[in-house]
């Protein structure tokens, strides 16, 4: 499990100094639905979380940044409205245009 800068929000930690993930949708939701399992119900609960979340650059910017140091038996939760593997594959695609960009 990802661990994170506090147990008030299921934002992923961050390294920026910014309070940035008090102010996430999810920092009064119960962490049980932030990190849904495999049910398309409970992952679609926790999506509808980060539905309009105002912080959502800065959450998913940060679930980026950490994704390449992440195994892929800790790549739970949603963040930035986006699952484990749906993450892995932004990723991956971004990596992928850094190294054609090189
Ligand atoms: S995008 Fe989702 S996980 Fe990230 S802070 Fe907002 S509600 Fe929380």
């Amino acid at each position: 499990m990802i661990r994170h800068t506090n147990y008030r929000t299921a934002a992923p930690n961050t390294t920026t100094g910014s309070d940035w993930t008090q102010h996430g949708n999810c920092a009064d939701v119960d962490l049980d639905v932030m990190f849904p399992g495999t049910k398309p119900r409970d992952i679609a609960a926790a999506q509808a979380v980060c539905a309009g979340c105002p912080v959502t650059d800065e959450c998913l910017s940060e679930a980026l940044r950490i994704e390449g140091n992440v195994m892929a038996d800790r790549r739970h939760g949603v963040f930035g409205g986006l699952t484990g593997k749906q993450r892995r594959r932004v990723y991956e695609e971004l990596e992928r245009r850094r190294k054609a960009a090189v």
